[in-house]
């Protein structure tokens, strides 16, 4: 639909330039430097306060699982060295103390609207703006409209047939809510085993009478080896703040970490377990950087997914336990988990493993689960399902570009999703994804690729205002190529013959398709500079 002049005078209560939806990492930092460059700025979330998923993702044991030292901003080499991560991996509370502590330093709250949901961002060609609603029955208008929402904020709530009926209380991961839930002296049942299952557990184990786990697909997960970090260790990271910038920022994952030079079958068994045994100890992402073809070679991919069962067999006692426990699909081709005493937490008597694939859950019936063979009774159940990941977030909100036409539509409801670079797609003038689709986002530390984004966003405003551009917008075959070379990337991969989240297998009903670009951060972020640095090469830009 397109606006008419005099519902334009009539709804639209406020005019900016820019209209940035969350107050995440990525809303944060492009208010900051919207503000910076002098654009008046709205910044709209649903939620109470800033955060994006550190302000929902509340659950017992959540942490992040990249390094503190890697986890945070980089463009302010002072914020950089104020702030003191208490540990490698620290806990959800002290990462939402930074983001507050951020929000806080450069007094951005004031351009933030919380509690307020976007319904709807139209964008008026005539008009030149974006109009966009909110769910307090307004419309501002803005000429840009820039989406910071996260790859993974919208909770997927499996349809499981009777959970009205449930007379306990029931919790998803994903909108955890603020007051402590308190699990002691109950029966809990989780159900769900990616990276929030496996963080909560072994926490939520430690407190209940009793825990059963409702496990779908066996995960792979190494330890996090998380421990507090040492006030000298921190002072020389900060004190290299300018190289660790620059390597995070070059590398393939943002982090100042290197794949081994070596291919998996370069080393003979034994060098290989002492490698793999050294990495493991070591922990966290250690793994992944330990050889260079891990998801690209299958061979190379099953000797390391071999070692991580065999670790599993070690540490798990029971070996029935341990058999429904050991994943059969490719290492790391889920997300790479890390963990604190994961599969040690199935030693504990009061825990309890059902496998779901073998015995189906039918129903949530008032007192619990029932599976095809079982009834278990419960107190709690916690959803550790995950999330609509990627497009999910566009699509619980109706964003039209030229014409009238429908990102939904257009992407034909995650079928046909296409972008340039990840950044922008064809039809939806002035519109900017931080961390869209087809961009390397969740397959690395994401603050870097939001920190990338933001900046080629900002120069690219920069530009067009610099040279009086009435907008910007991505060419159809600039982003059929970009989407085509995404596909062709990953399909060199092990990434794409994995069910996963990335790959929207997760989600009952959703189109298929592996929309992350794999070719790693450092070289993605050449070719968005090369793009800018040709004068915005497969673009349209058209003058005032
Ligand atoms: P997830 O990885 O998608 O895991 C969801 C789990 O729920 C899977 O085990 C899935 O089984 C299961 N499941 C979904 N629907 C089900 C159903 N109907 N019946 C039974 N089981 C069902 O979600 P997540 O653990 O929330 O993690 C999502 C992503 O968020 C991660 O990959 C990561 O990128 C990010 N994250 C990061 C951190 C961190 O930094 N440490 C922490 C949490 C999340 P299947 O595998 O069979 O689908």
């Amino acid at each position: 639909m397109v606006y008419s002049k005099e519902q334009h005078s009539k709804d639209v209560v406020e005019k900016y330039d820019a209209v940035v939806i969350g107050a995440g990492f990525s809303g944060l930092y492009m208010l900051y430097r919207l503000r910076e460059a002098g654009l008046s700025t709205k910044v709209y979330d649903s939620a109470a306060g800033v955060g994006g998923v550190w302000y929902w993702n509340r659950y017992p044991g959540a942490r992040c699982d990249s390094e503190s030292i890697y986890y945070n901003y980089t463009f302010s080499e002072e914020l950089y060295k104020e702030w003191n991560w208490s540990s490698r991996y620290p806990e959800q509370p002290e990462i939402l103390r930074y983001l507050n502590f951020v929000a806080d330093k450069f007094d951005l709250r004031r351009d933030i609207q919380f509690n307020t949901r976007v319904n709807s961002a139209k964008y008026d060609e005539e008009l030149n703006q974006w109009f966009i609603k909110t769910d307090d029955g307004r419309t501002v208008s803005a000429q840009y409209f820039i989406t910071g929402i996260g790859c993974i904020s919208t909770a997927n709530l499996p349809n499981i047939k009777g959970l009205d009926n449930f007379e306990g209380e029931w919790y998803h991961t994903g909108h955890w809510p603020h007051e402590k839930v308190d699990f002691s002296g109950k029966r809990i049942g989780i159900i769900g085993t990616g990276s929030s299952g496996i963080q909560s557990i072994p926490v939520i184990a430690k407190e209940a009478a009793h825990l059963t786990v409702f496990q779908r697909t066996p995960q792979f997960s190494v330890p996090a080896q998380n421990h507090p970090y040492d006030s000298e260790y921190l002072r020389k990271t900060k004190e290299n703040f300018h190289d660790l910038k620059r390597q995070m920022r070059e590398s393939m994952a943002g982090v100042s970490m290197y794949y081994r030079d070596r291919s998996v079958l370069d080393d003979a068994s034994e060098e290989r377990r002492k490698v793999l045994e050294d990495a493991w100890e070591k922990g966290g992402w250690a793994i992944l950087f330990a050889y260079n073809d891990l998801v690209t070679n299958e061979e190379s991919n099953e000797l390391v997914a071999n070692f991580v069962r065999s670790k599993i067999s070690e540490i798990v006692k029971d070996p029935e336990t341990a058999r429904k426990l050991t994943p059969t699909h490719y290492y790391a081709t889920k997300r790479a988990i890390i963990d604190t005493d994961y599969f040690e937490t199935y030693n504990r008597e009061n825990v309890s493993l059902v496998d779901v694939k073998e015995s189906p859950i039918q129903e949530i019936t008032a007192k619990g689960i029932r599976t095809a063979d079982d009834e278990y009774e419960l107190d709690t159940i916690v959803f550790a399902t995950g999330f609509d990941g990627m497009t999910g977030s566009f699509f619980k909100m109706d964003i039209r570009g030229r014409d009238g036409v429908s990102l939904k539509e257009k992407w034909a409801n995650g079928a046909e999703t296409r972008t340039y670079l990840g950044l922008t797609t064809a039809g939806f003038p002035n519109m900017f994804m931080i961390t869209g689709p087809e961009s390397p986002s969740v397959l690395g530390n994401m603050p870097v690729a939001i920190e990338q984004h933001v900046e080629w966003i900002m120069n690219c405003i920069e530009h067009l205002r610099e040279n009086d551009i009435k907008f910007i917008e991505a060419k159809t075959e600039a982003e059929d190529l970009w989407s085509k070379q995404c596909r062709e990337l990953a399909d060199q991969t092990l990434y794409t013959k994995t069910a996963s989240w990335y790959t929207g297998a997760n989600i009952e009903g959703k189109p298929g398709g592996f929309q992350i670009y794999v070719g790693g951060y450092g070289p993605y972020r050449k070719i968005c500079d090369e793009v800018a640095e040709k004068g915005y090469e497969g673009f349209l830009l058209i003058p005032s």
